[in-house]
């Protein structure tokens, strides 16, 4: 079949707009008749620089972006994503501790040598890692549930305080977010507590079809002391670019492109600059041996303060991809102009209703999986007949009849899952509505 012919509702690698990716074919070949493609141009070349920078600019008009933020492309997608933030939140957490029992001990000790002021350091960062080092996690779903197990591989499962298991209250299913009331969020200094060095979430759980409805009230600032503050951390791979977003309220929002914005290879991650140097540097690596905290230092691929230091520039990043996701973003901003993505967030809700809309119509037929409140306008799923397995197989294959694909739902789940990134066009997701009708009603 031909490109036009299908309904692609995979979860990722998603569907592009068929004018990026014919562009794209062109840009692959031979780039604005420079005679080479953009695989094979050098990553530090003008016309490198210029698609970067278009990107940034065109990422930054589409969400706002305030101007103490620093867009990074990354490689190693959103599970590099998740890693990523453990190696520099904690370092953060220990540069800031650091330059504090460095100055206490200076006071303390006026004229004493620096291997003895080190020392001194080293001793109390210590007790304070052993007692105070917290990184929270709020698990709604499979991928804040992965991202939670890496962090415990990385620093030690002691560090790790999972401050939400949704599953916990819902018969050990994901699908529900649970009142903020019970999260066992690490206490700020307001709250009586230090604060932990991060707390994360998942804004969409692709897996589960679980999204956030919106910001966390907990997760908002307390006070203008930085021990009041909760940095705050969210994997948006699966909604990126698909409603409005406060910047300002995040320390970083991280995601892989292949769904939202582009093709895999790009990890976007947006980072306010005070996390950065020179507000906060990477804690002197003998430090980071001694203290003997998993995964710290990291590889140097994933130090945000390189990648920043270096323009995204660092080491090769694919540049075919960075432009294929520029496109995209470039798109974005001309369709919706002054709206910027509340323009695709219109569309996102109106496609994800009239899904879920024909759902609900049938509840004999078909059970949306996650809870009313929580639903994904991102992904969508649902089960047929209960899950009755000669009936879902059935589903999948007169939906293959009428090229609707990419409706399995993930492996580790079943049923069925609709994908509606932005790249899926209205006029698909009527074709698919048209279907659920259809096979409900016996046509
Ligand atoms: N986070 C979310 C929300 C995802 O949906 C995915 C992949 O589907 C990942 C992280 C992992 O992304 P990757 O496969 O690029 O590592």
């Amino acid at each position: 079949p031909s490109r036009q012919e299908i309904s692609y509702f995979g979860a990722g690698p998603a569907p592009l707009p068929t004018s990026v990716v014919e562009a794209g074919a062109k840009a692959f070949v031979n780039f604005n008749d420079c005679g080479l493609g953009l695989g094979e141009i050098s990553h530090r070349s003008p016309t490198a620089n210029k698609i970067l920078d278009d990107a940034k600019a065109n990422l930054s008009a589409l969400l706002d972006i305030p101007d103490n933020y620093e867009i990074l492309f990354m490689q190693a997608g959103g599970s590099g994503g998740f890693s990523a933030v453990v190696q520099n939140l904690v370092s953060v957490w220990i540069e800031r501790r650091r330059r504090r029992a460095e100055a206490d001990a200076q006071a303390a000790n006026p004229g004493a040598e620096k291997s003895q002021i080190d020392e001194l350091v080293f001793q109390r960062l210590q007790k304070e890692v052993e007692e105070e080092l917290k990184l929270d996690y709020l698990v709604t779903g499979s991928w804040s549930l992965k991202a939670s197990q890496e962090a415990s591989k990385l620093v030690g499962s002691k560090y790790v305080n999972v401050a939400l298991d949704s599953r916990k209250a819902n018969g050990g299913k994901f699908g529900t977010i649970p009142a903020e009331e019970s999260w066992s969020l690490t206490p700020t200094k307001k709250e009586g507590g230090k604060g932990s060095a991060f707390v994360y979430f998942c804004d969409n759980e692709t897996v589960d079809g679980v999204e956030f409805q919106q910001f966390p009230k907990s997760l908002e600032a307390q006070g203008q002391d930085a021990e009041d503050e909760r940095l705050v951390v969210a994997d948006m791979s699966s909604n990126f670019i698909s409603r409005k977003v406060d910047v300002s309220k995040y320390a970083v929002i991280f995601g892989g492109a292949q769904k939202n914005i582009g093709v895999t290879g790009i990890t976007i991650a947006i980072v306010r600059k005070d996390l950065l140097p020179p507000q906060t540097a990477t804690p002197p690596p003998a430090l980071l041996h001694r203290l003997n905290i998993g995964g710290l230092p990291g590889p140097v691929v994933f130090d945000y303060a390189t990648i920043a230091k270096n323009n995204s520039l660092y080491n090769t990043l694919p540049i075919f991809n960075l432009w294929i996701a520029g496109q995209v973003m470039a798109d974005l901003v001309a369709e919706f102009s002054t709206q910027k993505v509340s323009g695709q967030e219109a569309v996102a809700n109106n496609k994800a209703q009239l899904i879920y809309g024909v759902l609900d119509k049938y509840p004999q037929v078909y059970q949306v999986v996650p809870d009313a409140s929580v639903r994904s306008r991102m992904n969508i799923c649902f089960r047929v007949n209960g899950g009755d397995d000669v009936k879902e197989k059935e589903f999948i294959a007169g939906a293959e009849k009428r090229l609707l694909q990419g409706l399995k739902g993930h492996r580790s789940v079943g049923g069925m899952r609709a994908s509606n990134y932005n790249a899926v066009p209205l006029e698909n997701v009527q074709k698919l509505v048209k279907y659920l009708e259809d096979f409900a009603t016996g046509q």
